[in-house]
């Protein structure tokens, strides 16, 4: 086992390391499987190993040798990470939220390069589908030259928006979301308690990365907020605008919706009244559709207060009688 290891990324790279010890492994290589499952320390451990000078007998990386040394320091002249760069033209300079063409450009450029330490050299494009269709197709003609002993690997959680093109050209590694058994299990392994573990399972739909992160973030936290504001709306102790307000005003706004559309889904799964269930079913899509909105110009608490509005108006009347309040 490969210290740090899940059980789920341990039996993925032990995949790729079985085709690479074949010679089976392609020079392209498409790493996909949920946000947090992760990936990348998959792809990070398989580059070492491809990258070490003096490989153990099991082919694993000697932890000695310069390549070995020089990994962690994040300068190895023989790796390439190609991700989100700043736009220096951009007054003021700021984060591109795309993979441009010149990145790309300069992979087939690198790539055509010796390798400075003389082993192989890989390059590990960290998230793929962020590139954007002229990066792309520049990037298609790497993937049709294959060079021997260079690695192109891309890293993706939505490999469904990368073009049909390069998938094609790529084999493909997934790592997959383990049984509930197993993934609990590395959570409570992980120092996790067993309500916390179980909590935050559920909240991730089985995705124990997922959990993890929520679990370490906040994120946990956060879903019993939005329960309980939830909560306090449809009994009218609660009101609409207000709670809106609060959901808009820090970074966590699209979180919030996601886990408002969970629950609303949660909610739904245990009733048995069918227009009530239809009810929720048109709120969950209606609360997808305003996280969808928060990337526009619109602004966020209106939206955020209609949709809570329209919460509350479903729910019978307040045991207080009272008005109903927004
Ligand atoms: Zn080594």
């Amino acid at each position: 086992m490969t210290a740090g290891f899940s059980p789920w990324q341990q039996a993925a790279y032990e995949r790729a390391v079985t085709s690479l010890d074949e010679g089976r492994l392609g020079h392209a290589l498409l790493v996909c499987g949920p946000t947090s499952i992760g990936k990348r320390a998959v792809v990070d451990h398989l580059a070492k190993r491809v990258l070490c000078l003096t490989p153990a007998a099991d082919g694993e990386p000697c932890g000695r040798c310069r390549s070995c040394t020089l990994f962690p320091t994040g300068v190895h002249p023989d790796l390439r990470i190609v991700t989100f760069e700043m736009n220096e033209k951009a007054r003021p300079p700021k984060m591109r939220t795309e993979i441009v063409i010149e990145q790309a450009r300069d992979i087939g450029a690198w790539l055509a390069l010796t390798p400075q330490l003389g082993g192989a050299q890989v390059v590990i494009v960290d998230p793929a589908d962020a590139m954007n269709s002229p990066a792309a197709n520049a990037l298609l003609k790497t993937l049709e030259e294959p060079l021997p002993n260079r690695y192109l690997w891309l890293v993706s959680a939505q490999p469904n928006r990368l073009p049909a093109t390069i998938r094609s050209r790529c084999q493909r590694l997934e790592l997959t979301v383990p049984g509930r058994a197993v993934a609990l299990q590395w959570l409570l392994d992980q120092g996790k308690s067993r309500a916390d573990a179980e909590a935050a399972l559920a909240a991730a739909q089985g995705d124990p990365g997922q959990a993890m992160l929520w679990l370490e973030n906040g994120g946990m936290s956060v879903r019993r907020q939005v329960d309980a504001d939830l909560r306090a709306i449809a009994d009218g102790t609660g009101h609409a605008v207000e709670v809106a307000q609060r959901w808009a005003a820090d970074g966590e706004v699209g979180l919030r919706l996601r886990f408002a559309a969970d629950l609303a889904r949660e909610r739904a799964a245990r009733l048995t009244d069918p227009a009530e269930t239809r009810r929720l079913a048109r709120w969950f899509d209606q609360a997808n559709r305003v996280r969808d909105l928060l990337r526009t110009t619109i602004r966020a608490d209106l939206a955020i207060a209609g949709l809570l509005l329209e919460w509350r108006t479903g729910q019978p009347e307040p045991r207080t009688g009272g008005a109903r309040r927004a």
